[in-house]
């Protein structure tokens, strides 16, 4: 089958924080644009990233230029993303055996305090050991000592939907679930492109196409015969369904690499790994070793991880830029624009990081302009995204009104921000769709009628449905009633919605039974067992 091809100036391909950033920028300058994502917003590498706006502390060694744009471009992100955007402070333990002492690591710390107040952050602080246990007991009793370094934290995932929301309300078509399978050509020019959506292909033409898809720029670089030289790499994180520190807790591998324990809200994330992939893109396994080699590393300070119990392991592929010879994690973080001059019309932007998203967004939207001879500026670095236009009412507020617990509430403004109350709409009944989240069923079908989830996997990537310890086995069935009830599903059609979440979250969960995960899933059996399933 196949629809009306449409028209635009420019067709967006990808709809991680890059191409969602790209669609934005253009469209603040009132370009017409078309954002297609064959999965769903963040789904991709962006998602499963170790969610932080950081500067990069760790490329000051071997790449100051990335770690200088990133913190520039991190404080921009602040401003734009007040409400998205949270304080984490690192806390990096010294131990008598560390490959660093802590005079090294503080006179890095002392460097990097330069460019801290780009990204509005503190200068370092250095502890002695006592200070240390003090302000986290988890630590193991060798520390000799410590530094803090101040970051930012992010949700990618909300992240990459204001930035698709600001640009379909300035004008933008955004389809998610949407997957471009082949380019439109006139000669050698690239003039458009085809997408299948929902089993009807759709020819959409342009006078740009932008390819943004991270990982997969060389696949789809390659519909035009044009070759990205990308070396990906692979990285998992290990989620725990609360917070386990105070601070993220930096410390080293067995190979000298950096792992995090990263508390963001009510959950906590413990990554990566950087390993060359050459595999699937579509298809990316978390390893046992992989577990096991992050669990190994942060045991040997924070003794407690090993007993405690994750919910999921996660994994993306980086676009890193391809250099032969350097170690994965010695590659440069810098981002990199192709224009394909064998190509015309197609202009392809790959490599960085996510805290330096709309950096890259706005170099690719300038490439476009010039293209299309439109000389309208940036202005993504000044306008709020949705949700942080003004202050957000408090929770207590927000929890009166709606008839709900503080924490339902004080999370709908962590997603929204001042446009909280517009989620929950016209609700006072209180009901939650998701205990462990303490997620309103109103902000539940806000994400189904409003915010383009059009699958339950969709709803926790939109607002943490079933991210919590029973992984959906106390709440999907009931979220399949009320998502489906907002896109018209039919009994069978939710039943199915539900089997495929909790299928996709085992899959998620597995890689971990080895390790104490047979315990949580006799859990979640005999939860689901109990509501009658
Ligand atoms: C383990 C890990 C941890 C990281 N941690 C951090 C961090 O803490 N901070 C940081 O700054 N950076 C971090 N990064 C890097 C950062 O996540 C990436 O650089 C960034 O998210 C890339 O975003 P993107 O939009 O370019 O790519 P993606 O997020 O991958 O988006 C590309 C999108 O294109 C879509 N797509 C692909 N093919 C098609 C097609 N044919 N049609 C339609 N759509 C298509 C995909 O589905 C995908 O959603 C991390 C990366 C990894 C892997």
């Amino acid at each position: 089958m196949s629809a009306a091809p449409s028209t635009q100036d420019v067709v967006v391909i990808g709809g991680g924080v890059t191409g969602a950033g790209v669609a934005r920028d253009l469209a603040l300058r009132g370009v017409s644009v078309l954002l297609l994502e064959k999965n769903d917003w963040g789904a991709g590498t962006s998602g499963s990233s170790t969610w932080m706006i950081h500067g990069g502390l760790r490329y000051l060694e071997f790449d100051w230029e990335t770690t200088r744009l990133s913190c520039e471009d991190a404080g921009h992100i602040v401003d734009i993303a007040r409400h998205l955007v949270h304080r984490v402070l690192f806390l990096v333990p010294v131990l008598p055996d560390d490959a660093n002492g802590i005079e090294r690591i503080e006179t890095v710390m002392e460097v990097y305090d330069r460019f801290q107040p780009l990204k509005h952050a503190h200068p370092h602080v250095r502890l002695t050991a006592d200070e240390v246990r003090r302000i986290e007991p988890g630590l193991t009793s060798d520390v000799v000592g410590g530094v803090t370094v101040e970051e930012w934290g992010v949700d990618p995932h909300r992240l990459a939907w204001a930035n698709v929301l600001d640009a379909v309300e300035h004008g933008a078509r955004a389809l998610n679930h949407a997957r471009v399978t082949s380019l439109v050509h006139d000669g050698r020019e690239v003039i458009g492109v085809h997408y299948v959506r929902d089993g009807t292909e759709v020819e959409a033409r342009a006078r740009v196409v932008v390819n943004a898809t991270g990982p997969w720029a060389p696949e789809v670089a390659a519909l035009a015969g044009q070759d990205i030289p990308l070396r990906p790499a692979k990285g998992i994180h290990v989620v725990y369904d609360r917070r386990l520190s105070n601070f993220v807790i930096s410390t080293e591998a067995i190979d000298g690499r950096d792992i995090l324990l990263v508390p963001h809200g009510p959950i906590t994330i413990l990554g990566t790994t950087d390993d060359d992939y050459f595999g699937d893109l579509d298809d990316v396994e978390v390893l046992g070793d992989e577990v096991d080699y992050l669990l190994q590393a942060m045991a040997r300070v924070f003794p407690a991880i090993e007993h405690l119990r994750p919910v999921r392991a996660t994994t993306g592929i980086r676009p890193t830029l391809y250099d032969w010879r350097p170690y994965e994690d010695r590659l440069s973080r810098r981002h990199e624009l192709f224009q394909h001059p064998q190509a015309p019309g197609l202009i392809t932007i790959t490599g960085g990081k996510l805290s330096m998203y709309r950096l890259m967004a706005e170099e690719t939207a300038d490439a476009a302009c010039r293209r299309l001879g439109v000389e309208a500026r940036c202005r993504t670095a000044e306008l709020p995204l949705p949700g942080s236009e003004r202050d957000a009412p408090t929770a207590a507020e927000l929890a009166l009104e709606h008839g709900l617990t503080a924490l339902a509430a004080a999370n709908a403004i962590r997603r929204h921000g001042c446009r909280a109350e517009a989620a929950l709409g016209e609700a006072r009944h209180g009901r939650i769709a998701c205990r462990c989240e303490h997620l309103a069923e109103a902000e539940l079908a806000h994400a189904a009628r409003q915010e383009q989830a059009r699958s339950l996997a969709d709803a926790f990537r939109r607002v943490g449905l079933a991210a919590g310890p029973c992984a959906g086995a106390a709440c999907v069935d009931r979220a399949a009633q009320v998502v489906g009830r907002e896109l018209g599903w039919s009994a069978s059609q939710q039943r199915e919605a539900a089997r495929e979440f909790l299928l996709g979250a085992w899959l998620g969960r597995s890689p971990l039974l080895e390790r104490r995960g047979w315990a949580q899933e006799e859990l979640a059996y005999a939860g689901r067992r109990g509501y009658g399933a």
